[in-house]
């Protein structure tokens, strides 16, 4: 389980992320929705451990992360600034998190293979990561992160750049693979109907506060406040 307790972030005077309390569950399926600059990323880097806080903890299975680099949290991460390897291949990308775990290289090629069909690029082990389009490079930076089958992903807009319908289509087969490998999912979108689609928790932020968490149903049903109304658009 992850748990934030008072998670605080401040870049000068600013407060990008204020006394935050959240506890994710083995298994589940997150969702962080909120208007731009509302401290959605720095909460994702904050719990990787590449953002510095100014107080409060973060767990993971109970143990205290303070200390703890981003390469031993255990995570699966796929970042806004998705940063591939530009010199090398997709499929060494993709490959990159299993070797560092010691996969075995046929185990290897299988599980590219299997990775590069989920996310719709079948083949394209040999094509070169500087020619790729922003999509087609996203998704290999989704492929790289679900390589290792981290215990906890975290997911920054990953489907941000896709055509609709293959956001569709990902999303659908993302969440059927989360709940196989029962994989936690922390993920930011400013997507609602893709939040809704895979999420089996909502968390809504406004100004680096949680305004709402719930069920996708809950949020839907019942908005905590008049803010989230308006950012979920009931009031037009
Ligand atoms: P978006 O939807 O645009 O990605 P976000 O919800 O992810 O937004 P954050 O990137 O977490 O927002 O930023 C939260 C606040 O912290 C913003 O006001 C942002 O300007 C500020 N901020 C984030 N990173 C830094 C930084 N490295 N230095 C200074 N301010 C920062
Ligand atoms: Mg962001």
């Amino acid at each position: 389980m992850l748990s934030l307790q008072a998670a605080t972030v401040r870049f000068g005077k600013r407060t990008a992320l204020d006394a935050v309390d959240l506890e994710v569950a083995d298994h589940r399926i997150v969702c962080v929705l909120g208007p731009s600059g509302s401290g959605k990323s720095t909460l994702l880097r904050a719990v990787a451990g590449l953002q510095p806080m100014d107080g409060g903890r973060v767990l993971l299975a109970g143990q205290d992360q303070s200390g703890v680099p981003v390469h031993r949290r255990g995570l699966g991460l796929m970042f806004q600034d998705h940063q591939l390897f530009p010199h090398r291949d997709v499929g060494a990308n993709v490959a990159f998190g299993l070797r560092m775990h010691g996969t075995g290289r046929a185990e290897t090629e299988r599980r590219v293979r299997e990775l590069l069909d989920l996310v719709g690029l079948p083949g394209a082990e040999r094509r070169a990561v500087a020619a790729l389009s922003g999509g087609e490079q996203q998704r290999v930076a989704l492929a790289r992160a679900l390589a290792p089958r981290p215990k906890l992903l975290m997911l920054d807009e990953p489907l941000g750049q896709l055509d609709r319908s293959l956001r569709e289509r990902l999303v659908v087969e993302l969440r059927t693979l989360f709940q196989e490998l029962g994989t936690t999912v922390l993920a930011v979108t400013h997507d609602q109907g893709e939040a809704f689609a895979l999420a089996d928790r909502v968390v809504v932020m406004r100004d680096g506060r949680i305004a709402q968490e719930g069920t996708p149903l809950d949020v839907w049903q019942r908005p905590a406040s008049a803010f989230v109304a308006r950012f979920l658009g009931f009031d037009n």
